[in-house]
């Protein structure tokens, strides 16, 4: 297991040997003790990713492609490996972790080896007598701010456009989960990825976090956290004017009408919310079933939360595990306290499970709370596996409670009527819309969200664009040029 610094291509120390502990959220043990990045060594990273910047950036990009592709295959080599660290960590199932983190990870670097070369400029069609070309250039060095509730696949959400584009990157994985970022680190390395151009800095938001925002030789950051954090990033890049990218906080709305296929949507309900023990940015956290079907609706939902099993996720029969640490464990019980302070109440959970087996462990069982569409457990990001029920009579009233949240990230629909889902999908302000279905991912399929979920994209082309500028390019092969001042300006002796 790697628990040092990544810089310039070699595993080091922090320059004061501080430390943090990084902790197994099934019992509380400490798994690791992880060097802890501070300014000096963030400046560190950051010089050794401008050095590698001219020679990656000119390596043919077919190269830097080939390059991806290999980290791709080294990750699937490493799958159970990588997907118990990663299980470890942050309490994420291993059947998850093996099932769909890893490869998703594998699956997004190949998508973005693949796209290394295929991302192309242009020529402008301007006047006569000019060629004008235009070409994507990556931005140099990229600070990337990760939070804890996917990190390894957030490494190739993030490395993956950046480094096919031609960016050299200082990665701070989240001081909560930083053990599977160091493996790819590690991997990348293996496979050939040169000293500078991948640095991993674990540590804490307010020093390492802060350090890559403030620095001068830091292109752009792309954050993926909270918007609170998202907020104060915006601003201290305000300083240096460097570029700011934010994936940020999610209420997903998650709509059932009355003609939807009810098994399928409890199904794909319960995914949508209680995968990941609800610890994602696009977790159906808002249930607004039709009122003739809810009922029925929820008599199955109820009964699915229950039976999810929860327990070691390093066992594969584990459905659900942990919450990913103590702090965050009370932050979600402290909105059962708020849900029940506002009048809500609680259909499935609310709980810690009755097993002694997971006494010492940061577990919750499914927890659904009926409650209004204005309190704050409704209106306000929770980030665990805690559903709010409301009800509606029309699609207009759906759209009113589905819009009526600040966030604008994910969001979803469950009906057999195509026209009703065209209109819905259309006017639910959301970055990302699945219909009959809840929280698809692909590396082709733009990720982002909109009002306080941020802006920018990951994914697809529109990643690569992130990660590059255009720059235009006039060339006069045989313009007569206008003579502005008419005269000859060696007329004069
Ligand atoms: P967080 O905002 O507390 O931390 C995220 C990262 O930012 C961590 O690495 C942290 O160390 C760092 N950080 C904290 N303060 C900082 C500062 N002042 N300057 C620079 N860096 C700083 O978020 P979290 O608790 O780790 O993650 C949960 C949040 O992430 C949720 O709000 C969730 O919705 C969001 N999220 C969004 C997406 C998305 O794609 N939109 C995906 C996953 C998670």
């Amino acid at each position: 297991m790697q628990t040092r610094l990544f810089i310039g291509g070699e595993f080091v120390d922090a320059a004061d040997g501080a430390t943090f502990e990084t902790v197994d959220p099934h019992d509380g043990s400490v798994l690791a003790n992880v060097a802890e990045a501070k300014e000096q060594d963030v400046d560190r990273a950051v010089a050794a990713a401008k050095r590698a910047f001219p020679a990656w950036s000119r390596m043919a990009a077919a190269e830097r492609g080939r390059l991806l592709l290999k980290l791709a295959d080294a990750i699937e080599a490493d799958a159970e490996n990588l997907a118990m660290l990663e299980t470890r960590d942050t309490g994420h199932p291993v059947r998850d972790t093996l099932g769909l983190d890893v490869p998703r990870t594998a699956a997004t670097f190949r998508y973005f080896g693949g796209m290394a070369d295929k991302f192309q400029g242009s020529v402008v069609p301007v006047e006569q007598g000019f060629l004008d070309y235009v070409v994507p250039e990556p931005l140099g060095v990229v600070g990337q701010i990760v939070p804890w509730n996917f990190p390894v696949m957030f490494t190739s959400w993030k490395m993956g456009p950046a480094l096919a584009a031609g960016n050299c990157l200082v990665m701070k994985p989240s001081e909560i989960t930083p053990l599977s970022a160091l493996r790819v680190a590690e991997l990348a390395a293996e496979v050939g990825f040169p000293p500078g151009v991948i640095n991993m800095v674990p540590g804490y938001g307010t020093t390492a976090g802060q350090r890559l925002v403030d620095h001068r030789d830091i292109a752009k950051i792309s954050f993926t956290g909270s918007t609170n954090v998202g907020k104060m990033i915006a601003k201290g890049a305000a300083e240096t004017l460097k570029q700011v990218h934010l994936e940020l906080g999610g209420k997903g709305a998650n709509i059932v009408f009355e003609d939807a296929n009810i098994a399928a949507a409890v199904n794909g309900t319960a995914f949508g919310i209680f995968h990941n023990q609800g610890q994602a940015c696009i977790a159906a956290s808002r249930l607004i079933v039709h009122e003739s079907v809810k009922d029925e609706f929820m008599d199955h939902l109820v009964w699915l939360a229950k039976s999810i099993r929860l327990g070691d996720p390093k066992e594969r029969a584990t459905e659900m595990g942990p919450l990913t640490s103590l702090t965050h464990l009370d932050r979600v019980k402290s909105y059962l306290g708020l849900a029940d302070s506002e009048g809500g109440s609680v259909l499935a959970g609310g709980k810690a499970p009755d097993a002694p087996e997971l006494a010492s462990g940061y577990y919750i069982e499914p927890t659904i709370v009926e409650t209004r569409p204005e309190a704050r457990a409704a209106q306000e990001e929770v980030f665990g596996p805690f559903m709010v029920v409301h009800t509606f009579k029309t699609d207009e009233d759906a759209l009113r409670i589905a819009n009526s949240v600040e966030y604008g990230l994910g969001g979803g629909l469950w009906t057999k009527d195509l026209s009703r889902a065209h209109k819905v999908a259309r006017d639910l302000r959301a970055g990302m819309v699945w219909v009959n279905s809840y929280k698809r991912v692909n590396p082709g399929s733009p990720f982002g969200g909109m009002g306080v979920s941020g802006y920018g994209r990951e994914m697809g082309f529109e990643a690569m664009r992130e990660y590059t500028e255009p720059k235009a390019t006039w060339i006069n092969v045989d313009a007569a040029l206008p003579a502005y001042y008419p005269r000859d300006p060696r007329g004069n002796g």
